[in-house]
């Protein structure tokens, strides 16, 4: 952390900033400049996460050189990390896609869903129970049903299961059923839940919040890693910005700042980044290209009769169409699918 006292900082000033840190038991390196002083306090992180130098007189301002998480930071581990979900790696040299409907809707849409994924060659049916929608009186998912639809899909097609826990009162319920467990955008930043997800044996999707930074992103994950859940997936799934032609705005550069700053693995979500369907193929491409482990995708055995999301998801021939590109893109770039 480095202090920068005001040009009209005197001594007396230098030395209380000084004496403050060192009481903390910070170790000081003092700059002096010819019009200001800079002052460097070196030592334990958590000695330096509680002081308020900013408060102290003849202060300007404090800069912080270590990211504000620990755990989830590529300088804690350098090598990458690997999440397994039963017999599945995330984060490995295989991409996975995560591919399904937005919502169950009912049994025969599921498994036709699931078992059209599956032959494309998906490994991991989407599809949620509980829908966290924006309007009140939009179908808000079968919940208990749609988790035992789910069930049965994964025991006729082998594929693994991720689904959305929107709250602590459900979660034992969901983590029952779920084999990875869904942190929607909207409560990336609901801690208290994080610190729930934290205490479940099971792999947890966080999705960035719509107007999340990567660093406010990283922290959360760092709220379930710390709490002792380390097998954290990161999903980009776009933000919000000046643009309203499409939904959200994909942001892909995301996906290489998060593996400079940090060991998980980060899939991308096109379909809710977009929201229109015709611009999802590319933009998948577009996010393996960019370094993702994986690909959440929206399939709908019939977008036009959807109930969650219909103008976003593919058609199963475009489904097809697609995985077909991702496997070409997928070998030149060294990786499997
Ligand atoms: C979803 O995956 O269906 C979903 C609701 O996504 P998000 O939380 O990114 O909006
Ligand atoms: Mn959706």
């Amino acid at each position: 952390m480095i202090v920068v006292m005001q040009q009209e900082a005197g001594e007396s000033e230098v030395r209380g900033v000084c004496e403050h840190l060192e009481r903390a038991g910070l170790a000081v390196h003092l700059s002096q400049g010819v019009e200001r002083t800079i002052i460097g306090a070196i030592g334990d992180r958590g000695k330096l996460s509680g002081l308020v130098l900013e408060a102290l007189p003849g202060v300007e301002k404090v800069v912080s050189i270590l990211a504000p998480y620990k755990l989830v930071s590529r300088t804690f581990r350098p090598e990458d990390t690997v999440v397994e979900a039963d017999h599945l790696a995330i984060g490995g040299r295989a991409v996975q896609v995560m591919a399904g409907p937005c919502a169950v809707e009912d049994r025969a849409q599921l498994l036709e869903a699931a078992h059209m994924v599956k032959e494309a060659g998906a490994t991991i049916l989407r599809g949620g129970a509980f829908k966290p929608r924006s309007s009140p009186y939009s179908f808000q998912g079968l919940e208990r049903k749609g988790l035992e639809y789910l069930a049965e899909a994964r025991e006729a097609t082998g594929l693994l299961i991720v689904t959305e826990v929107m709250d602590a009162g459900t979660l034992p319920l969901v983590a029952e059923y779920a084999d990875i467990l869904q942190i929607g955008a909207r409560n990336m930043q609901n801690f208290f839940l994080l610190r729930e997800v934290a205490q479940v044996d099971k792999p947890v999707l966080l999705k960035r919040g719509p107007s999340a930074t990567v660093e406010e992103w990283l922290l959360s994950a760092e709220y379930i890693v710390s709490g002792g859940n380390s097998r954290v997936i990161l999903c980009e799934r776009g933000i919000r910005t000046f643009e309203t032609y499409t939904r959200n705005t994909l942001d892909l550069t995301s996906v290489p700042v998060i593996k400079h700053l940090s060991h998980l693995p980060v899939i991308v979500d096109p379909s809710h980044g977009i929201g229109k369907w015709r611009y999802v193929p590319p933009m998948a491409l577009a996010a393996l290209a960019a370094g993702a482990d994986g690909l959440l995708i929206e399939v709908h055995p019939h977008p036009a009769s959807a109930l969650c999301d219909g103008p976003q998801s593919l058609t199963p021939e475009n489904f097809r169409a697609l995985m077909d590109q991702l496997k070409g893109l997928a070998g030149f770039l060294g990786r499997t699918l």
